[in-house]
C-alpha cells in the first residue's frame, strides 16, 4: 500500500464580481491522480499557475476538494472525524518557500520547538528540552541557537529551522513547496542535501513542489509534470529527463541552460503564456502552445495513459506500447 494515494482530485474555485461572465470557476486542479511511497520523493513540476501548490494544500487537508479522494496510509482524509484528522495531520507536515513568513518572529527557536513538542505530547515533559536540542542538531544547527529569534539567522538557517519544526512531530510525509527557490544558489545545495539526509535517517517521504528542473532531478525519484491543473506526464526521474515524451515536458527541459543552445530543436522551445483555467477547457490543455497540434487535439482531451512501464503521458501522438491505461486503481 502506498503512503499517499491521490485519486482524481479536483479543486474548482468559484469566481466572484466582474469574472462572473465566465462559467464561474477557476479549475485549479482538474482530475489529478498519483501515489507516493514511504521514504520516496515524488516531485510535482510545472510553471506558475499549473495547480501544484493547490494539490499540496489538498493533500494536507488544508483545502477541501471539489471532487476526488486522498488516502493516507489507507485512510480517506476527507471522510475522517476531526480528532482522527488531527492525529493524521501530525504525520503530514509542510515546508514553505518563505521560511521567514512561516516562523513566529517573536518566539525563540527553542521556544517554538518546545511548544510544538509539548502541545502534541511528542515526548515526556522532562525530555522536551533535550529533544529540541537533538532536532536542532539533526538539521545542522547548534543547540545554542535555541535562544535566538528567527531574524538573527540567515535565509538558509531559517529554512533549517522551518524543517526542524516540521520534523519535530515525527511526520512520515512532508509537502515541500518550493523549499529552496527563495534561497541563494550557494545555499540551495546545502538544504537539498539536508532534505536527503533526513529522508534517509527518518524514512521520510516528500511531495516536492518545484519549478526548477535541476532541483527536481537532484531530489526526486519520480516526477509528475503539471499543466493547467492536469498531469501531462508521470515517470521515474531519470527516465523523464533522458527520454521525455510529452511536448510540454520537452519544452520545459529545453529551457534548462546548456553549453550549446544551437543544438536545441526549434519545436521544443516553449512559446507564449499558459492560458488561464477559467471556464470549461476543451481538448488538450497544451494545444494553444503545442507545435505538433492537430485538429483532434482541439476537440478531444487526451487521457493520461501508460506508454511504457511506469511512464505515463497524455498526448494523442504518443501511442501506448500494449500496457494498461493509468486508471484510478493504479494510484492506490
Ligand atoms: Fe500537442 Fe496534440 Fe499532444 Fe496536446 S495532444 S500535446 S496538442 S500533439
Amino acid at each position: 500500500m502506498s503512503l499517499l494515494s491521490v485519486n482524481q482530485l479536483k479543486k474548482y474555485f468559484p469566481l466572484r464580481g466582474r469574472f462572473l461572465g465566465s462559467s464561474g470557476y477557476i479549475r485549479a486542479v482538474d482530475g489529478v491522480s498519483f501515489k507516493v511511497n514511504s521514504g520516496e520523493t515524488f516531485a510535482l513540476v510545472g510553471e506558475s499557475g499549473s495547480g501544484k501548490t493547490t494539490v499540496g494544500f489538498l493533500v494536507l487537508g488544508l483545502l477541501r476538494p471539489t471532487e476526488g479522494e486522498v488516502y493516507f496510509k489507507g485512510e480517506d482524509l476527507f471522510n475522517l472525524r476531526v480528532e482522527e484528522m488531527r492525529r493524521i495531520r501530525r504525520s503530514m507536515q509542510m515546508v514553505f518557500q518563505d521560511p521567514y513568513g512561516s516562523l513566529n518572529p517573536r518566539q525563540t527557536v527553542g521556544g517554538m520547538l518546545k511548544e510544538v513538542l509539548s502541545f502534541h505530547h511528542v515526548v515526556e515533559p522532562d525530555l522536551v528540552e533535550g529533544r529540541a536540542e537533538e532536532i536542532l542538531r539533526l538539521v545542522g544547527l547548534k543547540p545554542v541557537c535555541k535562544s535566538r529569534y528567527p531574524h538573527e539567522f540567515s535565509g538558509g538557517e531559517r529554512q533549517r529551522i522551518a524543517i526542524a519544526r516540521a520534523i519535530s512531530l515525527e511526520p512520515e510525509l512532508i509537502v515541500a513547496d518550493e523549499p529552496v527557490s527563495a534561497l541563494d544558489v550557494s545555499i540551495r545545495g546545502q538544504i537539498l542535501n539536508l532534505l536527503r539526509e533526513l529522508q534517509e535517517k527518518l524514512n521520510l517521504a516528500y511531495l516536492f513542489i518545484a519549478h526548477d528542473l535541476a532541483v527536481v532531478r537532484f531530489i526526486s525519484q519520480r516526477v509528475g509534470v503539471m499543466y493547467l491543473g492536469k498531469l501531462l506526464e508521470v515517470a521515474d526521474t531519470e527516465k523523464l529527463f533522458k527520454k521525455p515524451l510529452h511536448p510540454y515536458t520537452k519544452a520545459l527541459l529545453s529551457a534548462i541552460p546548456i553549453p550549446d543552445p544551437g543544438r536545441r530543436k526549434k519545436e521544443d522551445l516553449l512559446s507564449g503564456e499558459m492560458p488561464d483555467a477559467l471556464g470549461k477547457l476543451s481538448g488538450c490543455r497544451f494545444s494553444s502552445r503545442c507545435p505538433y497540434v492537430r485538429e483532434k487535439c482541439r476537440r478531444e482531451e487526451p487521457p493520461l495513459v501508460e506508454v511504457e512501464e511506469d511512464h505515463f503521458a497524455a498526448c494523442h501522438l504518443i501511442k501506448p506500447q500494449a500496457v494498461d491505461s493509468y486508471s484510478d486503481s493504479d494510484s492506490r
